[in-house]
């Protein structure tokens, strides 16, 4: 099933997948290039994180999905694989 999240299509719905992830607690972010076309990257990370990361206040009444640049995906697909890093070697 496509939803709002897997697919740039019009519709408003979220798939069973992409709304389980929200109930954990975690964000969307949905890689754009600069003209606004998907990338494809779909990165999800945890709200708090999110919030503290890029000081943004989620607005509980809306799914929490966000569309940003490939640099920021890139810098959080980096920020990502450090952690994973470090914490193979504690
Ligand atoms: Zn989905």
């Amino acid at each position: 099933m496509k939803c709002k999240v897997c697919d740039n299509s019009e519709i408003n719905e979220v798939c069973e997948g992409h709304q389980l992830l929200c109930d954990k607690g975690y964000v969307a972010l949905v890689g754009v290039n600069k003209t606004g076309e998907r990338t494809g990257d779909i990165i999800h990370m945890e709200q708090s994180s999110f919030c503290k990361t890029f000081h943004i206040q989620l607005d509980e009444d809306s799914f929490p999905m966000y569309l940003v640049s490939n640099e920021i995906i890139s810098k959080i697909k980096q920020a990502k694989s450090e952690s994973i890093y470090k914490n193979q070697q504690e």
